[in-house]
């Protein structure tokens, strides 16, 4: 039996996996590969070539960072405070999940999602569509035209945040099967929120907010960078989803 197939793999979720591989095969000999893959340790996501995200079937390709359930708060926040136009920039975007939601939720937003992985570009051009998504390939703010500086209402960042120590402590579907480039974050995890957040007030229009998630641990540091960036930093958790997001708003206006 599939299921304990899974358990004997160590699949903890072993139940809903296996009614989740029955009903995405096609064929019998398309389970057996499913399984057979999943009892390898291949991530869920990447066998099924999609992830649920806030409501939606986000295209996983194979090496792609999955996202999170606990970004869900990210999101959420990041919706609260957009508009029906808003220029909406996401970094280290990965498969596009994030800016793809955010799109879906306000209509008419102008997103563009950037990411340094050339796979997770191509993925990302899966999840936005439309005339007003457009995906960059580069090294965060670097292929954003320069039109849109100053201009930036939402600035969405799920940068790679585990500090090189914990690389260790991941489960193995992230170590071995996701970019560690959407994971490492070097010595204390901060190396690219440090980064995002130093150009952020180039970037954001007067008002503009800068959303991250990091971790618990992370909070006092992020806060201080965001300070020292010229963004008043706010901090919300959720216990149920296990997230931590730090909001940075630069100031409606900046002495002279
Ligand atoms: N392991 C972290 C998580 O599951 C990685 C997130 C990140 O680096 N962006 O949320």
């Amino acid at each position: 039996m599939i299921e304990n197939k899974l358990r004997a793999a160590g699949c903890v979720f072993a139940e809903d996996e296996a009614s989740i591989l029955i009903s995405a095969a096609r064929t019998t000999a398309e389970l057996d590969d499913m399984v057979n893959k999943r009892v390898a340790g291949f991530p869920l996501e990447h066998i099924l070539g999609w992830a649920e995200f806030c409501g939606l079937r986000i295209t996983v390709d194979a090496g792609v960072f999955i996202p999170r359930r606990r970004t869900e708060l990210l999101v959420r926040h990041a919706i609260s405070l957009a508009q029906s136009e808003s220029v909406v920039v996401d970094l280290c975007c990965g498969s596009g999940a994030l800016g793809a939601v955010i799109a879906v939720n306000l209509e008419w937003i102008e997103l563009h999602a950037v990411d340094i992985d050339p796979v997770a570009v191509s993925c990302a051009h899966k999840n936005i569509t439309g005339t007003n998504g457009h995906v960059y390939e580069g090294d965060l703010y670097e292929p954003l035209p320069s039109t849109l500086r100053n201009r930036v209402d939402i600035l969405i960042a799920n940068v790679p945040y585990v500090p090189t120590e914990s690389i260790k402590l991941l489960p193995p579907e992230a170590r071995i099967y996701e970019a560690s480039v959407a994971l490492h974050g070097g010595k204390d995890g901060l190396d690219v929120m440090r980064r995002v957040a130093t150009d952020a007030t180039l970037w954001l229009v007067p008002g503009g907010h800068l959303f991250v998630e990091t971790s618990e641990r992370q909070v006092p540091l992020v806060v201080e960078i965001f300070a020292l960036s010229g963004l008043t930093p706010q901090v919300v958790t959720d216990e149920v989803l296990e997230a931590t997001i730090v909001i940075g708003t630069r100031a409606l206006s900046q002495l002279p």
